[in-house]
């Protein structure tokens, strides 16, 4: 209906530029004059359809016809990256000490955590390996959080020597390793923003179970002091926490992690964390966008 009435315009238009150049008895003047009017008409009549052209087309209402409706383009998922220590070229993990190896003790935690975290709405949980025996180098598991773009690359030990209770420990300077220097400065900031973040999270879950080290630097570890950070914390380009979970060492703590209440609860904890870190990312995404 709209386009049949934009016709007869054009039509009536055409038929009065027609009848604008037929010969004229009043004169040149008269003739020049009826045609600077005609050409203004005719500017006038089209204008419409020009200022149409390369107009965006009108944003089409919701409910105003399906063919026009997109589907909402899905959130994407936040990824966790999870890496249950050993075997790595260090070390296999698999002394027994108290009963236990790390190595099983660190698969069962993750195992538990990655079920925990993918119940968790838009979140994605990518593990540095598939199989528990699968030999993979400290340079390999960063670069698999790289590869995922990881939000966290959330590491899994456990400790041996003096002391007892859970350590988390993060990236506090560049390391040097195989030429490689790292992480970014960028890095060693988010990362210590994610330790302040899963720090709490534990630490309310393990009250009363588990002795809280706090969280220190990759610096102050054996291989820290020898390279910078840890190897996995150097070639990261996600934010990266290695939590050291019990010292095996440790009569109580080991019995903790061995039992399946102890890893459930550890579980619990580092999912707590892993919460509250993601939280603190909600709300520096929100506060961005405010400004
Ligand atoms: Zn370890």
């Amino acid at each position: 209906m709209q386009k049949a009435i934009h016709i007869s315009r054009r039509l009536r238009a055409g038929r009065l530029l027609t009848s604008f150049f037929r010969p004229n008895r009043c004169g040149a003047a008269t003739f020049a004059l009826t045609i600077l009017i005609c050409l203004l008409g005719a500017v006038l009549l089209a204008g419409p359809a020009w200022a149409q052209a390369g107009k965006p087309p009108a944003t089409p209402q919701p409910g105003a016809g399906g063919a026009a409706l997109k589907p909402a383009a899905p959130a994407q998922a936040v990824v966790i990256c999870l890496d249950p220590g050993h075997p790595s070229e260090v070390n296999s993990g698999r002394t027994v000490v108290h009963g236990v190896t790390e190595l099983d003790m660190n698969w069962q935690v993750s195992e538990k955590l990655a079920a925990l975290l993918a119940q968790t709405p838009g979140v994605k949980v990518v593990k540095t390996r598939q199989v528990k025996d699968q030999l993979s180098t400290n340079r390999e598991r960063a670069e698999v959080a790289n590869r995922a773009g990881a939000a966290l690359l959330l590491r899994l030990h456990c400790d041996y020597g003096k002391g007892s209770g859970f350590t988390l420990y993060y990236p506090d300077q560049q390391g040097k390793k195989q030429g490689f220097v790292g992480p970014s400065p960028q890095v060693i900031a988010a990362s210590r923003r994610a330790a302040q973040a899963l720090h709490p999270g534990m630490a309310q879950s393990l009250a009363g179970l588990l002795k809280d080290n706090g969280i220190r630097g990759d610096s102050s570890t054996a291989i820290g002091r020898k390279q910078g950070a840890l190897t996995g914390s150097i070639f990261s380009q996600a934010p990266v926490v290695t939590v050291e979970m019990v010292f095996l060492s440790h009569k109580a703590d080991a019995d903790f992690i061995k039992s399946p209440q102890g890893q459930d609860r550890m579980a619990r904890a580092l999912a707590q964390g892993v919460m509250l870190y993601l939280k603190g990312l909600a709300n520096a995404g929100r506060g961005a966008a405010v400004k």
